[in-house]
């Protein structure tokens, strides 16, 4: 293996990548990067401050200067806005649709993009997105793109929203997966989609460590 990497694991939501990023990570001891709790926290900005996440103009009034740092604690990924570590609320259900929309907005993937991007050039890592390997990162080292049917996604992202205590109905949390996969898929700058030269896994009949064993192969033989 060459001394530093970057692996790309892009998908849409619910297919499993940022379990199989985590997992990654440990194994192979390289830093993970959840691209997508920085959309989130900046999805949270806006709430907070009553700004409309489809705002291009009052999202591009705060996203210069947003206050967004990536820390690692114990290998964690922590998220802080503000100098508040905010890594619980950007799971809260609200949150999800809200960076859904923010990040169709160019100011804001912009300025995420760069964040990333230095992120990969200082040490070796694994991270999770919609457009890691397309747009972020093309020459990254590999590329996954990973995927799963909409019935089991919701199914996953059910079952770990109860297990938080939150109140969810599956009906309506499938739709809004429905809906979070066709504003990634069909917005006009640096949309979800599979690299030209990513390797694509089906995640829905397979365990965790089917795919991890998959992917480990892959970089193992590179
Ligand atoms: O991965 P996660 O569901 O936490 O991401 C939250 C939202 O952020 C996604 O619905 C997606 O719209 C957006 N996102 C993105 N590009 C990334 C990561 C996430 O557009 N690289």
């Amino acid at each position: 293996m060459k001394e530093k990497i970057t692996i790309a694991l892009d998908g849409p939501s619910g297919s499993g990548k940022s379990t199989i990023a985590k997992r990654l990570s440990g194994i192979l001891d390289i830093l993970y990067l959840d691209t997508g709790a920085m959309y989130r926290a900046t999805a949270l900005k806006a709430l907070n401050s009553g700004i409309d996440t489809l705002d291009s103009e009052g999202v591009s009034g705060f996203i210069d200067n947003i206050d967004l740092k990536i820390r690692y604690m114990g290998g964690v990924q922590h998220t802080f806005l503000d100098e508040k570590d905010v890594s619980e609320e950007i799971r809260e259900p609200r949150v999800s649709m809200a960076a859904s929309n923010i990040s169709s907005l160019k100011c804001v993937r912009l300025k995420m993009v760069a964040l990333q991007r230095k992120i990969a050039s200082e040490t070796s890592c694994v991270l999770d997105g919609r457009d890691i390997g397309s747009f972020v990162l093309p020459d990254a080292d590999f590329k996954f793109y990973i995927t799963a049917d909409t019935d089991v996604r919701a199914k996953r992202r059910y079952k770990e929203l109860k297990e938080k205590g939150h109140d969810v109905d599956f009906a309506l949390l499938k739709k809004e997966i429905e809906q979070r996969d066709y504003n990634d898929a069909h917005r006009d700058f640096a949309p979800l989609v599979k690299a030209s030269d990513a390797i694509e896994i089906n995640t829905s009949y397979m365990t965790v460590e089917e795919v991890v064993d998959k992917i480990i192969s892959v970089v193992k033989a590179g």
